[in-house]
């Protein structure tokens, strides 16, 4: 998928290079209104697809840029250090875009590839439903063959930016006959069809984020089925594993960032020993992540997906961002709505966002107890408790 590894020399001039583009050219502040912020930064996305920071590991003759995953990190890393914001399809980009490469015909490509990187189109994933979360391969979501078509029924919920997107990857029963994981389809539907209804929920951020999805009687053309017939159920994981384990490294750069904000305040605030052991006990828990996300490159590099690993990443990534938001909460104490101090840069009413999303690390992507049990099953070799 990219060229062979990345000269070092070539990645600081072109760190160098995204870094005073970025001074210039990213927003410095965002909407406070979530409407209004979304906005903005699907323009900042287009932006960015102009200025050639999208699909930065992407294959060329499909719109991307055809450099190295390295490079595309190191694209991340100064994002985050200057606060710009992440582009804002991220389920395409990272998600569902990934799967779409590997699995999708050429005309799909042609498709789907350049409007999803442009910024043009945004995805959404239509996994989960209120009887199929950690259980996925129970969903009820059925899509039926008729002629030249599916005819799709059925419900998701918590499908994160559906309100915004024009696309969303279903997972839906093909044939209810086959053992569950089997009779299951990836079909790639427009959101804009009749019979789709998008509701969103509100999460305790206070953001309308996700939400649930009806589809009723909804035509998708069979051209939109990716993979095979009834073969969805791999995709789904190829699809999963990009979700724990890329996202870990994208987050991983933004961590970091909050997490030197949070070392500034502390030494202003001569800290009492709780918070300095706190303090430390992040730095062991962000220096795990960034560990493991040089691993997560070389994965990625050689297209090692989906692995068990992936579940280390997101359950390091989940402890991570929890110790870092939890102690910056508790060092905020009665001040939160305050900045802690305009030098370190930590914002009060951020942290308590940051604080409230971190919470929901435990549960996207499959929740914490799932996987600590594909870490005991599939990497360790424990025998299978269920
Ligand atoms: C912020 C956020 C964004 C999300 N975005 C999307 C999205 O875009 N698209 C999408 O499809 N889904 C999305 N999800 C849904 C997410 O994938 C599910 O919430 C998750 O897989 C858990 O499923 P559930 O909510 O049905 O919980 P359940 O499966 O009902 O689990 C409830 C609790 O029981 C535990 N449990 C269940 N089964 C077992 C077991 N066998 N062993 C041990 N413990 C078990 C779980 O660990 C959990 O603690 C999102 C969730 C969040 C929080």
């Amino acid at each position: 998928m990219t060229p062979a590894g990345a000269d070092p020399r070539d990645l600081e001039a072109y760190r160098q290079r995204a870094r005073s583009w970025l001074e210039t050219a990213a927003p410095t502040s965002l909407p406070e209104d979530y409407r209004l912020r979304t906005e903005a930064l699907r323009t900042w996305h287009r932006t960015l697809y102009r200025a050639g920071f999208v699909g930065i590991d992407w294959p060329a003759e499909h719109g991307g840029q055809g450099l190295t995953v390295e490079h595309a990190l190191a694209f991340i890393e100064e994002s985050a250090r200057l606060g710009a914001p992440q582009p804002f399809g991220a389920i395409g980009l990272h998600v569902v875009g990934p799967t779409l490469l590997r699995h999708g015909t050429d005309e799909q490509l042609a498709r789907f590839v350049e409007p999803l990187l442009a910024g043009e189109e945004v995805w959404c994933q239509g996994f989960s439903e209120p009887d199929a979360g950690s259980d996925l391969a129970s969903l009820r979501t059925r899509a039926v063959v008729e002629g030249d078509r599916f005819v799709l029924n059925g419900q998701k919920i918590w499908t994160s930016w559906a309100d915004d997107s024009d696309w969303c990857a279903v997972l839906a029963r093909t044939d209810p006959d086959q053992p569950k994981h089997r009779g299951i389809s990836y079909l790639l539907v427009d959101m804009t069809t009749p019979g789709v209804t998008v509701r969103p929920i509100t999460q305790i951020t206070g953001d309308a984020e996700f939400c649930e999805v009806f589809f009723e009687d909804v035509a998708v053309p069979r051209t939109n089925l990716l993979g095979p017939l009834n073969g969805g159920w791999d995709l789904a994981m190829h699809t999963l594993a990009h979700e724990r384990s890329g996202y870990a490294l994208r987050r991983r750069a933004e961590l970091e960032v909050s997490y030197t904000q949070l070392l500034h305040a502390v030494r202003e605030e001569r800290p009492s020993p709780e918070t300095a052991a706190a303090v430390g006990g992040t730095y062991v828990a962000l220096g795990g992540l960034a560990a493991l996300s040089r691993r997560a490159v070389r994965r990625a590099r050689n297209a090692e997906v989906p692995s068990p690993l992936d579940s280390v990443d997101k359950l390091a990534l989940a402890h991570g961002e929890q110790q870092l938001f939890g102690t910056a909460l508790d060092l905020l104490g009665a001040h939160r709505t305050a900045p802690l101090s305009a030098e370190s840069g930590l914002d009060g009413e951020q942290i308590v966002r940051d604080y409230l999303h971190g919470r929901s690390a435990s549960v996207y992507g499959g929740s914490e107890q799932i996987q600590l049990t594909i870490v005991a099953e599939r990497l360790l070799g424990l025998p299978r408790t269920r």
